[in-house]
């Protein structure tokens, strides 16, 4: 680990749900890191394992359903968060590293004003005394865009629209000066024209104060203006990860090759469909032996059915695991990608 550079290390982490139906192997063998001041994007479809990991990084895998597996290393700024004892993880949680969840309807408290929430976490972890953290609060819903912030902190969340809701979030998450910022499909359930003010929000904070983020999502396209780097998830393991322009302009993975094509083109003939990924991931109480996306790959040769590929290395962190590129693989032709890409 290079405490100098990298703030955050996963190393073969390895999450399951305990079920009536048997164990799910969420997460299986992932290992990241996420540069200091860095965007990482982990992107994926629903159930790809991302959310997983997300919640293994702030320490909420519980049991006795959840797992997390011998072996799993999650490192922060040189100290494995894994071993930390009480004291430690109180600090870290909401001190050094925050999360913003999809609903913020459901992560806000509705009995308590905004301003309260905001200056709990401010007393907490920033010493501050009440008045000083109410003077904060009205600040930090100012610096999120929320117009009259001095009236708004006496307000619940039930008061604010979803795109309010989602910058107070932000302004919770961001109050304490985090190093570390999860942000779990920040946008998804909102429309598009606030989807964009709510990424510029965390866009802006993130270069101002050079705080580390993961950005979790499903949408390529919301990662391109924020992300340095993308891991590619499916089926709870990595199955490429790269700068954001070797995963928009020389992906590797057929999996990578389908997203991309997913993504909603305003170029695209009225009625003209745009390509979806036929079939569904694998079942992970089950997960295949060899390469989990072969049901759905229109590549797929014996060998993807008989053992996982192992990842290519293609220099510069650029990295795939797809038999592919293999040297005994047959050469093929990977899809045109240009029109898609000029989405981005
Ligand atoms: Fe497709 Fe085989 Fe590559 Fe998997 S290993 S993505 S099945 S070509």
């Amino acid at each position: 680990m290079n405490g100098n550079e990298h703030i955050l290390e996963v190393k073969d982490l390895n999450v399951s749900y305990h079920t009536y139906a048997g164990e799910v192997k969420a997460v299986r063998g992932v290992s990241f890191y996420l540069n200091k001041g860095e965007a990482l994007a982990i992107v994926g479809e629903s159930g790809c394992g991302k959310s997983v990991t997300a919640k293994a990084i702030m320490g909420l895998i519980k049991g006795p359903q959840g797992e997390l597996k011998a072996g799993s290393e999650i490192w922060y700024n040189g100290k494995n968060i894994l071993k930390y004892n009480k004291s430690q993880w109180k600090e870290y949680k909401g001190g050094e590293c925050s999360i913003i969840f999809q609903d913020a309807l459901a992560s806000l408290n509705p009995t308590m004003r905004v301003g309260k929430q905001i200056m709990e976490n401010l007393m907490a972890h920033k010493q501050m005394n009440k008045q000083e953290a109410a003077r904060e609060a009205v600040e930090m819903l100012r610096r999120v865009g929320i117009p009259e912030p001095e009236k708004r902190v006496q307000q619940y969340p039930h008061e604010f629209s979803g795109g309010m809701r989602q910058r107070v979030m932000i302004a919770i998450a961001f109050a304490c000066n985090p190093n570390l910022l999860i942000c779990d499909e920040p946008t998804t359930a909102l429309d598009v024209t606030i989807q964009g003010q709510i990424l510029d929000i965390i866009k802006d904070l993130q270069e101002k104060r050079r705080v580390s983020v993961i950005m979790i999502t499903h949408d390529l396209g919301v990662v391109a203006n924020i992300a340095q780097r993308i891991a590619v998830m499916y089926s709870g393991r990595i199955v490429e990860s790269g700068s954001a322009k070797d995963i928009f302009y020389t992906p590797k993975h057929p999996y990578t090759w389908a997203l991309i094509q997913s993504v909603p083109r305003l170029d695209l003939e009225n009625k003209q469909t745009l390509m979806s990924i036929p079939g569904t991931p694998p079942d992970l109480l089950d997960p295949p032996v060899g390469c989990p996306f072969c049901t759905r790959c229109s590549y797929c040769m014996p060998i993807c059915r008989e053992a996982m590929p192992e990842n290519t290395d293609f220099g510069e962190g650029h990295q795939a695991a797809c038999w592919l590129h293999h040297a005994m693989a047959p050469e093929i032709n990977m899809p045109d990608l240009r029109g898609v890409r000029s989405q981005f």
